[in-house]
């Protein structure tokens, strides 16, 4: 055997690995990444076939402005709806219109909205349920017990809240967190459809039964349908256990790492096209 093949083959591989992790941390909004001076020093020592180095260029060209991902097998082509010029200013609109929405009866009841946090230019958006009771107080999505979780799933995909976007199918809370309401649920769905029309992200991960359900229009249960994707105008979309029932459910962490890490994979694999 030879095993300077085998050693440039190995390193190219963990090259082209790394590179591509740091290509889905560049997608996902990072402007740097900790890299021990050691590492870079070891890598700097490791001689790039030129074949490679050029595929590698081209793909960096090809690869900025940000692609949308899509997937020939379960993507249509997008169905926007609007073309927003400026992202802040029209979630700011938005913003206005819920603050002031009285379209159900959980005006009534609420503190504030909650109407969704993070980078309104993320590539990335989490769905979830409803605000519950610390969410209504603090008029931020996910910062309960439940939302503690999320946040440390989103750290061990090496990412933060500030990268990604989180928002609610309902942006009032429901009395006692009961689930939501179908009149409830509809009243408000526009809302969450005009902010993803601005975001525009390139995946949307779904929280919990309501959450998949609603955005996606199915009745199937969560732990049928995670573990794939699904379509959302054009967008990929996975389903996922919600936090909460994590909480419950220690077990089912892993199906909910499974997910991710193919939400991780389809974030490399466009910025790889
Ligand atoms: N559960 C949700 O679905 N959303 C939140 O914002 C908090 C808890
Ligand atoms: Fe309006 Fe949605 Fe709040 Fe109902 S839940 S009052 S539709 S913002």
């Amino acid at each position: 055997m030879n095993t300077d093949i085998f050693i440039q083959n190995s390193r190219s591989s963990i090259y082209e690995e790394i590179t591509c992790f740091l290509k889905y941390l560049k997608q996902m909004g990072a402007t740097g990444a900790d890299i021990e001076q050691k590492s870079l020093e070891c890598m700097r020592q490791w001689v790039q076939p030129i074949f490679q180095k050029q595929r590698t260029e081209t793909r960096i060209e090809q690869q900025y402005p940000r692609p949308r991902v899509t997937d020939a097998k379960d993507s249509k082509q997008p169905q926007r709806k609007q073309v927003f010029i400026n992202t802040n200013d029209a979630l700011t609109t938005l913003l206005k219109t819920v603050k002031a929405c009285t379209k159900c009866k959980l005006h009534q009841s609420r503190t504030q909205i909650v109407f969704g946090a993070g980078n309104p230019k993320s590539h990335l958006v989490f769905v979830g349920e409803a605000p519950g009771f610390d969410e209504d107080k603090s008029g931020k999505p996910f910062v309960g017990a439940a939302g503690q979780l999320l946040t440390r799933i989103i750290n061990a995909m090496h990412l933060n809240r500030d990268m990604v976007y989180i928002c609610n199918i309902l942006k009032c809370r429901p009395p006692n967190n009961r689930r939501p309401e179908p009149d409830e649920m509809e009243a408000c769905f526009g809302y969450l459809e005009t902010q993803l029309d601005i975001i525009k992200p390139d995946i949307i991960c779904t929280l919990g039964n309501t959450a998949s359900q609603t955005l996606l229009n199915v009745k199937t249960s969560i732990s049928a349908m995670r573990g794939r994707f699904y379509d959302y105008k054009g967008i990929p979309v996975m389903p996922t256990f919600h936090p909460s029932y994590l909480l419950r459910n220690e077990s089912k962490k892993k199906e909910v790492w499974q997910d991710m890490q193919m939400v991780m994979k389809k974030m490399q694999d466009s910025v790889s096209q």
